[in-house]
């Protein structure tokens, strides 16, 4: 029980924005535009309600500009940008609301309501989660028009005076540009997802935030204590001076760690003996490029973009594609981004098209087999990736090649993808590096042929070790034989890195087996060039590339190399390693 005699009530939501915060609840007010009633317009008046319409929609695009040309911050000005004034063009939102004015001779509002209303219910159907979350931009800019229609206020964030925590049912990129950093603490939501814009900017500010609590507003009254565990998706109501404590005591952690994280991630990732190692992160959406960048990644190494597929029963089109790949590719520059081309069946099914049923899918028409065996689908992503190549630093590669055929035909396509640009006249790349990953067993007894043909090698190690060791890398009853630290993988990455060294190209990981800091000396020792993995990672990993050398690692590799089980090369780099590394954790998460 909390002092004020009330109970403390424990919320779980979505974690959307790490950290924690402690604080007095404010309830942002957003009604006003929902109660719309409906009304007939006479037919001489139904030009000037449409103008109406009309200029409410300029008022809402003027909105944006102005939030867009008064944010400093890159990533919410793109978000804003791209999606919903994307959306205040559409004839989707735009063309049907005239539309339903002229032929049922409604008011501009409540032609604006119903046809948001069949929106977002045909969004809210959609398979993939990405495009559900999109409803809430669809929600923000309709609010933004109807507000001038009915000349109702938009919540005015900017004008709070204490140190409070935001609590609403929703709030836009426009509301949350307004969040000052002197007084907003964090924010908590009712709606919204992982990938919905709200989260990212919460990431992008660096402020905990909890979205998707459902009843956050209805529980929660203006000055209530709360408590918003943004790491964990959790908010605690009323909380007893126990929970007070032991939050106190995590946020302090939390700030130290991220202290740690900042400044170490500007810091050059070099070994003892002055070698330098890129470490990049892995995503699979765009709004990841957020976490990748805060932790420090010297680029994104694996672009997972089959993400961007599944689940639909339609697939993006050349253009949603691009949208999507040159904002990634904008907010990295000019560090490297690396497009792996559609990974999908196997483990990522897809679940329209394949008429056939796979009896064996891990070995079936999946990554570029089933992009050979499209050249629609194939080609349509190729032209959007050469094309946001004009933006940035690009480089592309074909997953699981397990022939050298594969490799010539899949760049054919691209010079064929490269040829059909210009002819359309679209600006476009195609001197960017091209590379193949090392994923199948095939491709490491091959690798002096392929690494003729490319600029890069990548090992998927997830799929290697699954291939090479006849694991399924998703059955748990094998699960204890899916072993990085076995000998044949490590034979077959060291084949693979000696083989690029000889044909004088870079060989990267990006498989999971990189970003585990036991194996960061492993790996240089083996001699590669990049390691890629998962934005979290990158800090830890880092931390070991700086406290080892190239020279000891090579000589730990020697022996290594000469052991016969998974756990005598383990019982090696821990006897070597270990103990840096548990310093290394109790350090930065102490
Ligand atoms: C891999 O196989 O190691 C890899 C990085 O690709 P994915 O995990 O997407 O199959
Ligand atoms: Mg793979």
């Amino acid at each position: 029980m909390q002092k004020s005699g009330k109970e403390e009530i424990v919320l779980k939501g979505i974690n959307a924005s790490a950290g924690i915060c402690i604080g007095k609840a404010y309830l942002v007010d957003r009604s006003g535009v929902d109660v719309i009633t409906r009304y007939a317009i006479a037919e001489k008046r139904i030009n000037a309600e449409v103008k109406r319409f009309k200029s409410a929609v300029q008022y809402a695009k003027s909105a944006l500009r102005a939030i867009i040309e008064n944010s400093s911050r890159e990533v919410q000005k793109a978000v804003i940008l791209e999606t919903q004034m994307a959306l205040l063009n559409d004839k989707m939102l735009y063309g049907r609301t005239i539309e339903t004015i002229e032929t049922e001779r409604v008011n501009a509002e409540w032609a604006l309501k119903s046809v948001v209303g069949r929106i977002k219910a045909a969004f809210q159907e959609m398979p993939d989660a990405y495009m559900r979350e999109r409803v809430a931009d669809i929600t923000h800019v309709s609010d933004l028009v109807m507000r001038h229609l009915t000349g109702v206020e938009a919540p005015d964030i900017a004008r709070i005076d204490k140190r409070v925590i935001l609590v609403a049912h929703d709030l836009s990129p426009a509301d949350t540009s307004q969040i000052n950093l002197e007084r907003v603490k964090g924010f908590i939501t009712n709606l919204g997802g992982k990938t919905s814009h709200t989260g990212i900017i919460a990431q992008t500010l660096e402020i905990p935030a909890v979205v998707g609590l459902e009843t956050a507003t209805q529980t929660i009254h203006n000055d209530d204590v709360i408590i918003v565990d943004g790491t964990d998706g959790v908010v605690v109501v009323h909380p007893t001076e126990k929970t007070l404590l032991e939050y106190e005591e995590r946020q302090t952690r939390f700030e130290r760690y991220k202290a740690v994280i900042t400044r170490e991630s500007h810091l050059k990732t070099e070994t003892t003996d002055r070698r330098h190692f890129d470490v990049l992160a892995n995503i699979e959406f765009p709004e990841e490029v957020v976490s990748a960048i805060n932790y420090g990644a010297a680029g994104i190494g694996l672009y997972r973009t089959e993400f961007q597929y599944l689940g639909r029963t339609v697939f993006p089109s050349e253009n949603e594609l691009f949208e999507n790949y040159r904002d990634v590719v904008e907010v990295m520059a000019p560090r490297p981004v690396i497009f792996r081309t559609l990974d999908i069946n196997g483990d990522k099914a897809i679940h329209s098209d394949l008429s056939h049923d796979e009896q064996n899918p891990a070995l079936g028409l999946r990554a570029i087999r089933y992009c050979l065996k499209r050249p629609d689908v194939f080609k349509t992503q190729l032209r959007a990736i050469l094309r946001a190549a004009a933006f940035g630093n690009v480089r592309l590669m074909f997953p699981l090649i397990s022939a050298y055929f594969e490799i010539q035909l899949a760049k054919r396509f691209l010079d064929d993808a490269a040829a059909s640009l210009a002819a359309d006249g679209l600006p476009y790349k195609r001197d960017i590096p091209v590379g193949i990953m090392i994923e199948v067993p095939a491709a490491v007894v091959m690798a002096d042929v392929l690494a003729k043909e490319v600029d890069f090698f990548s090992i998927g190690t997830n799929d290697l070790i699954q291939y090479g060791l006849a694991i399924d890398r998703g059955n748990k009853q094998v699960a204890h034989m899916y072993q990085p630290l076995d000998p044949a993988v490590i034979r077959m990455i060291k084949h693979t890195a000696d083989v690029a060294r000889a044909n004088r190209i870079p060989v990267h990981m990006c498989g999971e087996m990189a970003g585990r800091p036991l194996h960061a000396p492993l790996l240089l020792g083996l001699g590669l060039d990049e390691l890629s993995m998962n934005p979290q990672a990158i800090p830890l990993v880092k931390r070991m590339i700086r406290s080892i050398s190239l020279a000891e690692s090579k000589k730990m590799v020697k022996k290594a190399l000469s052991l016969r089980t998974a756990r005598e090369v383990f019982e090696v780099l821990r006897d070597s390693f270990g103990e840096l590394v548990a310093n290394h954790r109790r350090d930065m998460q102490a």
